[in-house]
């Protein structure tokens, strides 16, 4: 049973760790833009409603976001643990959160905090729009959306930083080092992989998501 929650700037590679971590801890990776994106390529409701939110680099309202993170979280897989991405990311969202896993009579266990230069993921976050075609990378974009986590994400480190559960990461360099670090952290808060997993079973990505 594990409950990670993943916390980085835009472009800082939580994408690519939380699906490495995911498939170490046997756990889902739970990515609320990973959702949004796929509502938006299946034109659902969902997905034009968030659109104009994302395409502008702004956060999708509060309400909508954690109605999905509720359904999802309600999933029979996420019932041993799960690995969030870049949710929560408001105020509002944590006390969502913890109001869910309250009703289940769990809690996270750990935060992990990926610390990145703001220079350089704006050149990462830059190189992806031109290798994926993302049509929130603009640097125009990418700059707001920078300035929203300061500003609104951010501050959920000193949340959870009070209740002793943040550990900090540093995000920059190869892949394979930023996983080796981030298990090293968890394990120092004695969360292990388990016994039946390796860290062979992790795959190498070029994404910075
Ligand atoms: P990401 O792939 O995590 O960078 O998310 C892409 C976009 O989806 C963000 O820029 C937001 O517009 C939206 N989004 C993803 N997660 C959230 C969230 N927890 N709260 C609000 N908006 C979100």
């Amino acid at each position: 049973m594990t409950r990670l929650l993943l916390i980085g700037p835009p472009g800082s590679g939580k994408g690519t760790q939380a699906a490495r971590l995911a498939e170490t801890f046997g756990v889902p990776a739970v990515s609320t833009g990973d959702i949004f994106r796929a509502n938006v390529k299946n034109g659902t409701a969902l997905g034009l409603e968030a659109k104009s939110y994302m395409d502008a680099g702004e956060y999708v309202p509060d309400s909508l976001t954690n109605a999905i993170v509720h359904d999802r979280l309600q999933e029979v897989d996420a019932s041993g643990g799960f690995l969030l991405d870049g949710y929560p990311r408001t105020a509002e969202q944590v006390a969502e959160l913890d109001r869910l896993l309250a009703s289940d009579g769990t809690s996270l266990d750990a935060v992990v905090q990926l610390v990145a230069d703001p220079d350089e993921v704006v050149r990462r976050l830059l190189k992806r729009a031109v290798d994926q075609g993302r049509a929130d990378d603009t640097e125009e974009v990418i700059r707001h959306r920078m300035a929203l986590y300061e500003e609104q994400t951010a501050p959920l480190l000193d949340i959870y930083g009070a209740r002793g559960l943040v550990t900090k990461v540093d995000a920059l360099g190869d892949v394979d080092e930023v996983t080796s670090r981030i298990l090293a952290a968890l394990a120092e808060r004695g969360i292990r992989e388990p016994a039946n997993k390796s860290a062979e079973s992790v795959g190498s990505s070029e994404s910075v998501a």
